[in-house]
């Protein structure tokens, strides 16, 4: 180290400033409207950049209680910042193993180090080892559970992680056992290399953070994509997206799968009448239904203007029948609400071997025309 003239003090100025800087750029450019995970990673940047503020005042005062209470207040900044990234964690890629023990390890870091300060190989040893685990605990829950959507910024965070709790866990094992680390400031060549890593890894967070951010913008652009404003069913190319695959797999296991398609009778004289308004609030109605009573696997979607249809993977003809009479006699008592009246002509088409979903919409669509050509406000089988 000595060839290359490292200076630690330097070194760790620079380190604070960097952080430092991250954690207020990026709250800057992001702005304050963001999702919890990334008001979580912000926060786990901001942390880890003002814990190292009291670890350097800490300093001035070696021994006393001023040391004892500015060290604690560090070492649980640090512990907490861990937290605050596991939380992103949580939120961007859903529920993650050991968070217990992670935010337990927030209260538990801090008040075993300040109860065991006046020894400090055991001090630094508990805190190390602590503040290690935490980490290896962050760098699982961006590998496991695995899950195919999120990308590979991930793994930048775990690879980050994972080399500074091993970095932390040597600082740990070196004040426990040896008197060659007798402060954070060492010139000790594996305290060069983690305060190097120090420096790289609000980098590597602060990647993390655009990447789960952007990755949550692509979500929710799609989810807008596929979603119908007005009532808040899938539009046709949700429809299609999420129908499609249910299908093909009802395909293979042969499953029986029904599929119900609602046209509003006299739609357009309900917009002439009553004014498009009340046109809007009539396909909410029959939206709201819909929504409302679909099962867990069940699709429904607004393909069309007033056209509405439900997919129902593993229905049968006659649970298709009563979901139709269930969902006609429901919407009886939202049309008194809405002062005029409102109906529906339904076609109800089942699985055939080998359908797709276009096939067997096109015999819904038909038995459908036949429920308004016998009278409308009826529900048609498709042959
Ligand atoms: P039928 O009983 O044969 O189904 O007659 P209909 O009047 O319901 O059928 P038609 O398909 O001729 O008319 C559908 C109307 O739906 C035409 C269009 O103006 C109206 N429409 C389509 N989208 C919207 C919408 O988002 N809001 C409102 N208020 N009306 C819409
Ligand atoms: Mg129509
Ligand atoms: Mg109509």
């Amino acid at each position: 180290m000595n060839a290359i003239q490292i200076d630690l003090n330097t070194l760790l100025v620079v380190t604070i400033a960097n952080i430092t800087a991250l954690a207020i750029v990026s709250p800057a450019v992001m702005g304050w409207k963001i999702s919890v995970a990334a008001r979580s990673a912000q926060l786990s940047l901001f942390f880890y950049a003002i814990s190292w503020i009291p670890m350097i005042l800490s300093n001035l005062w070696p021994g006393t209680l001023a040391d004892r209470f500015l060290s604690t207040i560090s070492v649980g900044g640090f512990a907490a910042s861990n937290w605050m990234l596991f939380k992103a964690m949580s939120h961007w890629l859903g529920p993650r193993r050991f968070e217990r023990t992670v935010k337990l390890l927030i209260y538990l870091i801090p008040v075993g180090y300040c109860i065991l300060f006046d020894d400090y190989s055991i001090r630094v040893g508990w805190a190390n080892f602590l503040l290690a685990i935490q980490m290896f605990l962050l760098a699982f829950a961006c590998l496991r559970p695995a899950k195919s959507v999120h990308g590979d910024w991930r793994m930048v965070v775990a690879f980050g992680m994972c080399a500074m709790a091993i970095l932390t866990l040597g600082r740990g094992l070196l004040g426990a056992f040896t008197d060659s680390y007798p402060s954070f400031l060492t010139p000790h060549p594996w305290n060069v290399i983690a305060m190097f890593m120090t420096s790289l890894l609000p980098l590597m967070v602060n990647y993390a953070l655009l990447g789960g951010w952007h990755e949550e913008a692509e979500i929710a652009m799609h989810d807008q994509a596929i979603t119908d404003a007005m009532t808040g069913l899938y539009n046709r190319r949700g429809w299609v997206e999420i129908g499609q695959p249910l299908v093909a797999n009802a395909n293979r296991q042969n499953d029986s799968m029904a599929l119900l398609m609602f046209d509003i009778d006299y739609f357009k004289k309900i917009n002439d009448t009553h004014g498009h308004d009340a046109g809007d609030t009539a396909l909410q109605a029959l939206g709201g239904l819909l929504l409302a009573h679909r099962r867990e696997n069940d699709v429904a979607a607004r393909v069309g203007g007033e056209e509405f249809c439900l997919l129902l993977p593993g229905c049968t003809l006659d649970s298709a029948i009563q979901i139709e009479k269930h969902l006609r006699e429901q919407l009886l008592p939202l049309a008194t609400r809405l002062g005029f009246p409102v109906n529906f002509s339904c076609g109800l088409a089942m699985r055939q071997p080998g359908e797709t979903l276009e096939r067997i919409m096109r015999r819904a669509d038909t038995a459908m025309y036949k429920a308004k050509e016998c009278g409308r406000g009826r529900l048609e089988i498709a042959p």
